[in-house]
This record gives structure tokens, C-alpha cells and sequence, in this order.
């Protein structure tokens, strides 16, 4: 193995800098020459490569976002795409792929592996939602973000004794709702993994306010519906006044905690290591608390399963 190739892509999160930062370092340290794509799969088609040294990704590991750029890229889906893809990285001499991104992103990896290209996944996701590792690069931020958001609205709800439903990102997954939720003591927690009832809501809404209660925090997924309507169904119901605030991208940028700079270092340094071992359509992840590598197909087969226990232990929890 001798040059080795690092692309971001699909939505971006704080860490994926420092996990560039890990692959070409560790890279270099294994003798290695190091090329990074701009923009995804897209770079790697148009052949949007360049050489990265050492200096190159010195005083990143700090910062949000991703140097390389991060995109979306429909002609990747397709097998054309992809053998343009190959046909670049053999031209530029490329003998393995690091890709940082989401379950997408993988799908892509894993497609290029299949075309006999070894390529391996680093999980950047700020929405938590792959099975297959305890923690994804970025999540960690994002729910800091989410719970500085929370403190903030609620010095202002209380201030006016009102319900606030705050609408977080997360997709088809609760985890920023639900971590954000209880770090943040949130009254109510709604998620896409678990029913909920909106009168059984209103009425525990009702109840606290009457205990003198000044203020409400509800945590919303957004996979499960926009906060303005949840809003709008608690203010006609509970007669409480009500305000919806939708998060958005402020959770998907920031300084990268120190929890998401470690494991992105770790991973980045294992995805090099990987492909020096020869192992092609992996991705790594942290189960346990220890850096793990799995088959792609593997890993993305693996059902989901959402963590009930703290779901119950936050509604214990908020009265
Ligand atoms: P996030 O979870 O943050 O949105 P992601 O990696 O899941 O990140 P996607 O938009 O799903 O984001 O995928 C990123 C890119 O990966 C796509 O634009 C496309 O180029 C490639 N990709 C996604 N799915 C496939 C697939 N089935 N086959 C080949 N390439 C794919």
C-alpha cells in the first residue's frame, strides 16, 4: 500500500476534520503518500484529488465542518459513475479509499469494493443512526449544541412560563432528542422509536403548570413530525402558551467536543491501518468502548436498536 485517498461526504459533522487529520498523519507515520478528494464522490469523479502533507492538515483539528468539503452526488449511484470513479483512482495511482460519512456514504464504499477497489468507512454522522457502532463522529457536538440551545430557551420560557417544543435533527433517529433530552431535562421526549399520545402529553403539561411549574421543555426528533404543529396542537389543547423553535444547522457545525476529536483520531488511524492489513469493504466503529472493524454489507444490515432504557429512565426522571 503505498498512496492512500481520504474524501468527506454526505451530510458533514464536527470531527470529520480531526479524522483527516488522523488518516493522513497516520498515513505519512506508515510511509504512505496521501491524497484528498474535495467534495466527496463528486471530487472523484471529476479527478478533484491533490496531495496532502503533514502541514496540510495542521491546525484543523479544532474546527467544524471539513477542509475537503462534503457533497451529495447522484452519478455515484450509478455503475457508470462509480467506473469513472476507479478509473481516476487508477490513474492517480491510488491503491485505497478512506471514506468519512454516513450509512449512504458506506453504501457508495461498499459498491467501489465490490468493483474490486478496497475502500473502508469512517462513521461522520451528527445523527447517530448506524447500528453497527455505539457512538458515529460528531454526535457528541452536536448534542453539547443542542443542550447550550436548551439552557437558552429555557432562561427565556421560564421568564414568560411557557411550553417550548424544540425541533432537533437526527432523521428517522431519536438519539439527539433523546441524549439531549435527558441531559437537558426536557419534560417530554418525542421520537420516532416510541409511540407517544398527545393528550397524555397535554394533560401531564397541564398537571405541572398547576403545580406552579414555570416553564415546559418538550425535545422533538424530527423524524417524527414539525415542532409548529406539535406546538399548535398543546397551545389549542392546554390553553398554555406555547413557542416552537427547529434547531437546524447550528447542530451540524461547531468546535468538535473532545470526545468527538478522540474518536475521530482513533478511527481515522484504524481505517489507514486497515487498508495497510489489506482489508478492503470495512468500516470502523466503537463498541464497548473499543475501536472496532466490521464488514460494510454486515454493518449495515444490522438492525438499529433504540435505547429504550434511557427512553424510560428520562421519562422516570422528568416530573
Ligand atoms: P448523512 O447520514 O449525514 O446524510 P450519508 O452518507 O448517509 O450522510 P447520503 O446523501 O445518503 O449521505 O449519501 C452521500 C453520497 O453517497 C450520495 O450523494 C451518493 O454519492 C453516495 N451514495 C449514497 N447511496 C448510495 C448507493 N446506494 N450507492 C452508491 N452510492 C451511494
Amino acid at each position: 500500500m503505498k498512496k492512500i485517498a481520504v474524501l468527506t461526504s454526505g451530510g458533514d459533522s464536527p470531527g470529520m476534520n480531526a479524522a483527516i487529520r488522523a488518516v493522513v498523519r497516520s498515513a505519512i507515520y506508515h510511509g504512505c503518500k496521501v491524497y484528498g478528494v474535495n467534495r466527496g464522490y463528486r471530487g472523484l469523479i471529476d479527478g478533484d484529488l491533490f496531495e496532502m502533507d503533514l502541514a496540510s492538515v495542521g491546525d484543523i483539528i479544532h474546527r467544524g465542518g471539513t477542509i475537503l468539503r462534503s457533497a451529495r452526488c447522484e452519478e455515484f449511484k450509478t455503475e457508470e459513475g462509480r467506473k469513472k470513479a476507479v478509473n481516476v483512482l487508477n490513474v492517480f495511482g491510488i491503491d485505497g479509499l478512506v471514506v468519512i460519512g454516513g450509512d449512504g456514504s458506506f453504501q457508495g464504499a461498499q459498491k467501489l469494493s465490490e468493483l474490486g477497489f478496497p475502500a473502508v468507512g469512517v462513521p461522520g454522522t451528527i445523527d447517530n443512526d448506524l447500528a453497527y457502532t455505539d457512538y458515529t463522529i460528531g454526535f457528541d457536538t452536536a448534542l453539547n449544541t443542542v443542550l447550550d440551545a436548551i439552557s437558552k430557551i429555557r432562561d427565556t420560557s421560564s421568564s414568560h412560563e411557557r411550553v417550548s417544543v424544540i425541533e432537533v435533527m437526527g432523521r428517522h433517529c431519536g438519539d439527539i432528542a433523546l441524549y439531549a433530552g435527558l441531559a437537558g431535562g426536557a419534560e417530554v421526549i418525542i421520537v420516532p422509536e416510541e409511540d407517544y399520545d398527545i393528550d397524555e402529553i397535554c394533560k401531564r403539561l397541564i398537571q405541572s403548570n398547576n403545580r406552579g411549574k414555570k416553564h415546559s421543555i418538550i425535545m422533538l426528533a424530527e423524524g417524527v413530525g414539525n415542532a409548529n404543529e406539535i406546538m399548535e396542537q398543546i397551545k389549542e389543547k392546554t390553553g398554555l402558551d406555547s413557542r416552537a423553535t427547529i434547531l437546524g444547522h447550528i447542530q451540524r457545525g461547531g468546535t468538535p467536543s473532545a470526545f468527538d476529536r478522540v474518536l475521530a483520531s482513533q478511527m481515522g488511524a484504524k481505517a489507514v491501518e486497515l487498508l495497510l492489513e489489506g482489508k478492503s469493504s470495512k468500516v470502523v466503529g466503537i463498541k464497548n468502548n473499543e475501536i472496532i472493524d466490521m464488514d460494510i454489507h454486515e454493518a449495515l444490515a444490522i438492525e438499529r436498536k433504540f435505547n429504550s432504557n434511557l427512553y424510560k429512565l428520562a421519562s422516570i426522571l422528568a416530573k
